[in-house]
């Protein structure tokens, strides 16, 4: 007897998505991630990833993996409450809490995963989560798995923010304000600031994700409370291993009592593996290199002014970044995905970003630039997208 599919309905799910224009693949990565480098077969100046630093391809982080193959092999073997928990994981920790000037660090598999075992652990259903209405899906998860009430301001709203905070002063439930240190598809920097002050006076718990913000803002990469000057005002800050520093991971620091607890009671600390030795001894690496090799940082703020004013000068609309996260907003899904192709053939890789990722209507292409893109690759960037964008209609 035939079998109807019962995952029938994605066929359609697919064909509605194509229908859009972004039933998109990704490209595919021949080699290393670097600032020209070989996707499809085809030789591109590479705008798509979140290497800021370059340092994936650091020899210092390089022979730091290397080594930690050779003497403590591929794998950790367990989670880390079981036997998972070796010197290097110890180790990193202890050096991304000098780093933060925090009371200690937990090192989680991937900043999405510090992100939802975090919120999930410390909230609960009488709860309430005051959150960004940007904020990344990592947070968003984290607070449904809480099962606290969920509250969204508008983007960067801090007035909205303060009328829910106020509204919700007379409930017993612990609220936590939320945001984004760096927008992820904006560019965009949080009001730290002000947003703590809200946290202060209505008795709520601050935390940020400085995902894009880690190895980025603040002195040597610190993030966006070192940036503001914010420091012992954030009771959780979370930073990511995955973008600057080059490897893989998320952390979370704060005072010792929180990173206990999450020890005892973060979910994916709990139940999936820990990191294997070459990755944690890449991070360890990329903290050093953090430190003694700012000229990184310094070289790229350079290169983001370089290609912003040259998109600005083309004509394009950058949306609000401030930051080397480069929107070019362009509203239309599929114009978008077509004008990424288009610039993709080019030679030119910039991501096209449209809904679910962004709200429908405002579409984007999405330029990261890193400190090792050289100014001429940049400046050819930059005329190629004014080139094409000029011919397909859309400055
Ligand atoms: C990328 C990102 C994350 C997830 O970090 P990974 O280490 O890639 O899992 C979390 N929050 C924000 C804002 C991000 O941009």
């Amino acid at each position: 007897m035939a079998h109807t599919d019962p995952l029938h309905y994605l066929k359609d799910e697919l064909r509605a998505l194509e229908a859009k224009g972004v039933r998109v693949h990704p490209p595919v990565l021949e080699g290393e991630q670097l600032p020209v480098a070989v996707f499809n077969g085809r030789r591109v100046i590479n705008l798509g990833s979140n290497n800021y630093l370059g340092l994936t391809t650091h020899p210092r982080l390089r022979a730091a993996a290397e080594a930690a193959v050779r003497t403590l092999g591929t794998g950790s073997g367990a989670v880390r409450t079981i036997t998972g928990t070796m010197r290097g994981h110890v180790e990193l920790e202890a050096a991304i809490a000098r780093f933060k000037g925090a009371e200690a660090a937990v090192v989680f598999q991937s900043g999405f995963t510090a992100n939802a075992g975090t919120v999930s652990a410390v909230l609960g259903r009488e709860d309430f989560i005051i959150s960004d209405e940007l904020n990344h899906a990592s947070i968003i998860d984290g607070a449904r798995l809480s099962r606290a009430a969920i509250k969204v301001f508008p983007h960067r709203d801090t007035q909205a923010a303060e009328k829910i905070l106020a509204e919700l002063a007379p409930q017993p439930g612990k609220k936590l304000l939320i945001t984004d240190g760096v927008f992820s598809m904006d560019g965009d920097i949080a009001p730290l600031p002000e947003l703590c002050a809200l946290a202060e006076k209505y008795g709520a718990i601050m935390m940020v994700d400085d995902a894009h913000a880690s190895g980025v803002l603040g002195r040597n990469g610190r993030g966006t409370v070192d940036h503001f000057g914010l420091h012992g005002r954030v009771q959780i800050q979370v930073g990511t291993l995955s973008k600057a520093v080059g490897a893989l991971g998320g952390y979370v620091c704060g005072a010792a009592h929180l990173i206990e607890y999450l020890r005892l009671r973060g979910r994916p600390f709990l139940f999936s593996t820990s990191h294997p030795p070459a990755v944690t001894a890449a991070c360890q690496a990329a903290f050093e290199v953090l430190e003694q090799e700012p000229e990184r940082i310094t070289r790229l703020w350079a290169n983001t002014r370089r290609f912003q004013s040259g998109l600005r000068a083309a004509g394009f609309d950058l949306g609000r970044t401030e930051t080397p996260i480069t929107p070019i907003m362009i509203g239309d899904g599929r114009k978008t995905m077509e004008f990424s192709r288009a610039l993709f053939e080019a030679g030119v890789l910039v991501t096209g970003i449209a809904f679910p990722t962004v709200p429908e209507g405002k579409a984007r292409l999405r330029a990261i630039v890193t400190a090792t893109h050289a100014p001429a690759d940049l400046d050819e960037a930059v005329a190629t997208i004014a080139r094409v964008g000029k011919r397909d209609g859309i400055i």
